[in-house]
């Protein structure tokens, strides 16, 4: 941890290459495009959904369909937009007829998923539905009696807040559902301070800040 944004930005463009040219998906013959994820490679704020859907393989850009509308709409309304955060998900490659992520190929792409948040460093985590959230909190525990309650957790060597959510998929089929997805979203920018107060401490001197990172939008 610690490491300058730059570097960890530069590996995280290697990590995309790497994927891009050598993930041994078993979902490599049906899919249209890796999906690496997309954002700010120094946010602080990274959100995991599930996979990409029909949308996402062809753009190659993740939550880019109905869901990902309603989570820009979710993350406008708390004064944030996407490129302020990062957006990846479980698997890299779409499941074909969005079926459920196998356990084959979950296990092939969070190596992938780590090393993201390892070189990301962020400190909070929004896990996007079940699938995310089981693999991130290392708990078979299902979203619905963990939703909206974070987690401290160790992710990839990191101190991390796990902050478990409902799929935006799912509340675009339950207005009850988008209604606590939002209130989850109004909870986002507190825990952001709290959990940068933790993985900083009070400095005894002023810090010089990192300059900002680029935007990273690698796809297809
Ligand atoms: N649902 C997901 O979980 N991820 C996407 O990228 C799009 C829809």
């Amino acid at each position: 941890m610690g490491r300058p944004a730059a570097e960890r930005r530069a590996e995280l463009v290697e990590l995309y290459r790497e994927l891009h040219d050598g993930h041994g998906c078993p979902l490599a013959a049906t899919r249209t495009h890796v999906v690496f994820g997309m954002g700010y490679a120094d946010a602080d704020l990274m959100f995991v959904g599930e996979a990409p859907g029909a949308n996402e393989d062809l753009q190659g850009k993740p939550f880019v369909g109905q869901a990902g509308k309603l989570l820009d709409t979710l993350l406008g309304e708390i004064g944030l937009d996407r490129s302020d955060t990062f957006i990846a998900n479980v698997l890299k490659c779409r499941p074909p007829g969005n079926r459920d992520p196998q356990p084959e190929e979950i296990a092939e792409c969070e190596p992938y998923l780590m090393r993201q948040v390892a070189l990301i460093e962020p400190v909070v985590i929004c896990t996007l539905g079940n699938f995310a959230t089981k693999l991130l909190s290392g708990s078979p525990i299902g979203i619905t009696k963990v939703c909206g309650r974070p987690q401290a957790r160790e992710i990839a060597g990191l101190d991390v807040k796990l902050y478990p959510l409902f799929h935006p998929a799912a509340a675009l089929r339950s207005s009850a559902v988008e209604q606590q997805l939002r209130e989850c979203f109004q909870r986002i920018p507190a825990l952001l301070e709290d959990a940068r107060r933790e993985r900083t401490p009070e400095p005894a001197t002023v810090a010089v800040a990192d300059s900002p990172t680029e935007q990273l939008d690698l796809f297809g």
